[in-house]
C-alpha cells in the first residue's frame, strides 16, 4: 500500500472516529437532557411513592453539611409527604466550629423544608468529628438506640460502606448503625433502612448526566427537579463555614445534589 493511501486511510479514521465521538456525546446529553425532563415532570413513579407517604423517615448522618451535600434529592422529596428527621453524629467541630455548625445544619434544614425540631445533633467527646480517632463505638450504639427508640421511625437512611466520599466518619456511621439494628432485640417492627450508594469517582461529577447508568441499576432513586436543585444550593449556602471552592463546585457539578441512589439492607 502506497504511502499516499496509509496517509488517506488514517485521516479517513480519524475523521470517523472524531465524528462518532462528537454525536455519540451530543446523543448522550440529548438523551439524559430528555430522561431528567420525564423524570422532573413526574411523568414516571419510580415506585416510591407507595411505600413513602405518611411516614416517619430518619436521616443518620455525620456532619453538618452532609444532608444537603449528598441527600437533599431524597430529603426534598420525601418531606412532602412524610415526617422527616435528621440525626447527626458530630457536630462537625474539627476546626473549632461546632456551636456554629449546630446552627448552620438547623437552618440547612429549614431549606429544606424539616423543622428544627426534627433535627438533633449528637454533641459528645466519644464521637467527635475527626477522621484520625477512633470512636466510641458501644456508647455511640447506645445513644443511637436511644434515639431510634424514642423516635420509632418507620425507615432509616444513611451512607453504605464507602460513605460516598470515603470519609471515615461517615464509613464508621454506616458501619455503627447496621451492626445496632442487627443486634437489636427491641420489640416491634424494625425500621426499614436503606443505604446511599457510593458510586464511582467518575461518575460522581456528572451531574444529571449520570441519570442513564443510576435508573439501570434500578435502585431506590430520588431526582431532584430544577427547583429543588436551586433549593439544595440554597441550603448548603446557609453553611457558611463549609463554603470553599471545593464545595461550590460540588453543588455545581456534583451528582447527589441531583440523584441519590438507595440500596435496602436485609436486617
Ligand atoms: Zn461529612
Amino acid at each position: 500500500m502506497s504511502m499516499f493511501m496509509t496517509n488517506l486511510l488514517w485521516l479517513l479514521n480519524y475523521h470517523t472516529l472524531s465524528w462518532i465521538l462528537q454525536y455519540g456525546v451530543f446523543l448522550y446529553v440529548a438523551v439524559c437532557s430528555g430522561l431528567y425532563i420525564i423524570l422532573t415532570l413526574k411523568a414516571i413513579d419510580l415506585y416510591k411513592r407507595n411505600i413513602f407517604a405518611g411516614r416517619k423517615v430518619l436521616l443518620v448522618t455525620a456532619h453538618p453539611d452532609d444532608e444537603c451535600m449528598f441527600f437533599s434529592p431524597a430529603i426534598l422529596e420525601l418531606s412532602h409527604s412524610n415526617s422527616v428527621h435528621i440525626l447527626c453524629v458530630t457536630t462537625g467541630n474539627y476546626y473549632g466550629l461546632g456551636t456554629e455548625r449546630k446552627k448552620e445544619i438547623l437552618e440547612s434544614a429549614k431549606v429544606l423544608g424539616i423543622p428544627k425540631q426534627n433535627v438533633e445533633v449528637f454533641d459528645d467527646s466519644c464521637f467527635l468529628d475527626d477522621p484520625h480517632q477512633a470512636w466510641d463505638v458501644r456508647k455511640l450504639q447506645q445513644s443511637l438506640m436511644a434515639h431510634i427508640e424514642q423516635l420509632q421511625p418507620d425507615y432509616i437512611l444513611t451512607f453504605d460502606d464507602k460513605g460516598v466520599s470515603g470519609h471515615p466518619n461517615h464509613i464508621a456511621v454506616s458501619q455503627v448503625l447496621r451492626q445496632m439494628l442487627k443486634e437489636s432485640r427491641a420489640t416491634g417492627p424494625k425500621p426499614r433502612l436503606y443505604l446511599l450508594e457510593t458510586v464511582s469517582l467518575a461518575r460522581q461529577y456528572i451531574s444529571f448526566l449520570d441519570l442513564p447508568l443510576s435508573l439501570l441499576t434500578k435502585k431506590l432513586t430520588f431526582v431532584s427537579s430544577f427547583s429543588n436543585i436551586i433549593c439544595s444550593q440554597r441550603a448548603m449556602y446557609a453553611h457558611q463555614t463549609q463554603f470553599v471552592w471545593f464545595r461550590i463546585l460540588h453543588v455545581i457539578f456534583s451528582r447527589y445534589m441531583v440523584i441519590n441512589t438507595f440500596v435496602p439492607v436485609e436486617l
